[in-house]
């Protein structure tokens, strides 16, 4: 006997609620573990985006939300975080589930980042200077000015499927906290979580405020970034579609933030302790199986250190558990798609084919009762050059590129030399020669004597082609408001007024 078990269905989130698609149709959303369909997800069309948005425009343009005083606005901030917490276990399963992340990391991290980061937004808002005054100036001549920061109005969210949920509230949590309205996109490998995201925190927003559309990059993705009535694009995702969404964006001059691909060096020195410092390395590359934007992918090692190194590396490397994400003692999961395991074993085969040495890993690892799962082994390349394929492109699986170097200022050059700039580091235990590597490469962050430490309160964004603007922290803020500057003259008599003068001589003779 055959059981046959309908998947569960999920629709877009328009106008405070679920919404089937104009067309009626769905996409599957697989398990990257197992290769089976999880879900049925509305496939989105442009008569969808068109309600999103008109849905996100009416609820802008309502008194109440975008004007609402920030004590106010961080109650509910704090109502979402409640929110999000009394729903952890199912949204750390879904997210698992369908991007193969492993439940020890997303419920170890993303689930309690992402409830600290509204709370984090709750405080934030009531000290940010939504108004402030300026000083009265000597010239041109005696006023009270403020500069006002408004919210910029509907916001486009367009996310990629490594961390669906995070990535998804580094962009909702200061568009809401601003008075913005969204409209987010999701990757089509992984869209349940962030609809189940949507719906939570609707309960407590007012409908039109949060809407999401699932459904294809190239369709849904480009006609939310060419709307007419979408103020901005918060996109995170590759350097090439980012580069495409700058070229849309232009025509209707959209105040965009870009989160970017990366390819962050990792600078061992002599002195480093290497107790902690390989560790960390391969915690920097091999975490959610190298499908971090901020992975240390490209480790540069002194030659005197360098066969020690390589051994203990692969070495500790045999150690990590590979297998099913939602089995809590995994540490390493499945890559997200069939797709991206071929991409990943082409880079492998380019190492191989331009001379690098495999010293672990190197090809697709079966595990045992997942035999259809997306896995590859943790892999390392010694002798890379930094002009290799695998040094330059951002490969986004678990390849870690192992660079030898004599001198200190030829790994600075190497790191970065390169379009990307989102991450790097550096292991020493000399604190004045880690400022100066730290002040030296060209990135958005640097770690010292660790990875991957990315905060609620700290700026996150890249240098060069890594992306334009910060997420995280106050900054975040800055970039979902507006400047406005307000005058007021406190000059009654138009005698008095000597600007006018400049136009019209009998403005002073009439006083
Ligand atoms: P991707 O660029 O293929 O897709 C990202 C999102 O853009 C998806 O929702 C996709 O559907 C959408 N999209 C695709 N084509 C589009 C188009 N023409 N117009 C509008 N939207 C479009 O990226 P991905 O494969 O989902 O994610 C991996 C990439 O994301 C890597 O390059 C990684 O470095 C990057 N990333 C960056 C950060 C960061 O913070 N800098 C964080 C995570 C991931």
């Amino acid at each position: 006997m055959s059981i046959q078990v309908e998947l569960p269905t999920y629709s877009h989130f328009i106008n405070g609620e679920r919404s089937p698609a104009s067309t009626g149709e769905t996409f599957d959303v697989f398990n990257p573990a197992t290769g089976e369909a999880v879900a049925r997800v509305s496939k989105g069309t442009v008569e969808d985006v068109n309600r999103a948005v008109d849905a996100a425009h009416a609820a802008f343009e309502k008194e109440g939300w975008r004007d609402m005083p920030p004590a106010e606005r961080a109650k509910i901030l704090f109502q979402i975080a409640d929110a999000i917490a009394l729903h952890k276990t199912e949204l750390i399963y879904l997210e698992s589930l369908t991007s193969g992340g492993t439940v020890r990391r997303i419920a170890g991290n993303d689930i309690m980042m992402i409830i600290d980061l509204f709370q984090q937004m709750a405080k934030f808002v009531q000290s940010y200077p939504f108004s402030e005054t300026l000083p009265n100036p000597l010239f041109p001549g005696p006023a009270h000015n403020f500069v006002w920061r408004e919210p910029i109005g509907v916001c486009a969210a367009i996310t990629p499927w490594n961390m669906p949920l995070l990535i998804a509230s580094w962009k909702i949590a200061p568009a809401l906290a601003t008075g913005n309205t969204v409209v987010l996109k999701p990757a089509s490998h992984t869209p349940v979580s962030a609809l189940r995201l949507a719906e939570i925190i609707s309960a407590v927003v007012p409908a039109g405020v949060l809407n999401v559309v699932a459904g294809s990059g190239a369709e849904i993705g480009e006609t939310l970034v060419r709307h007419p009535k979408v103020d901005k694009v918060a996109f995170t995702g590759s350097t090439e579609v980012g580069r495409g969404i700058m070229k849309q964006a232009a025509d209707t001059i959209k105040n965009i933030t870009l989160e970017l691909g990366g390819k962050s060096p990792n600078i061992l020195l002599k002195d480093a302790d290497l107790k902690i410092a390989l560790p960390g390395t391969l915690f920097g590359v091999f975490l959610h199986s190298g499908q971090l934007c901020e992975s240390g992918t490209r480790l540069f090692v002194p030659r005197s250190i360098y066969d020690t190194v390589l051994e203990q590396l692969a070495a500790l490397t045999q150690t990590l558990k590979l297998g099913n994400q939602l089995d809590e003692n995994i540490g390493v999961g499945p890559v997200i798609s069939q797709r991206q395991k071929e991409t990943v074993l082409d880079y492998i085969q380019s190492g191989i084919d331009e001379g690098a040495r495999l010293i672990c890993g190197g090809k697709e690892a079966v595990v045992e009762g997942l035999e259809n799962g997306y896995f590859i082994e943790p892999t390392i390349f010694a002798d890379v050059t930094n002009d290799m394929k695998i040094a330059r492109e951002e490969i986004f699986g678990p390849v870690l590129c192992v660079i030898p170097y004599d001198h200190i200022d030829e790994a600075i050059e190497m790191a970065n030399d390169t379009i990307y700039g989102l991450a790097g580091g550096v292991w020493t235990r000399d604190v004045n020669k880690a400022y100066e590597v730290a002040r030296k490469i060209k990135a958005g962050v640097i770690w010292i004597n660790d990875w991957h430490m990315l905060r609620n309160d700290a700026p996150f964004g890249g240098y060069k082609q890594s992306g334009i603007g910060r997420e995280m922290g106050k900054h975040s803020l800055d970039a979902y408001t507006q400047l406005k500057h307000v005058h007021t003259s406190m000059v009654p008599e138009l005698g008095r007024r000597v600007a006018y003068g400049l136009l019209m001589t009998e403005a002073k003779k009439s006083e």
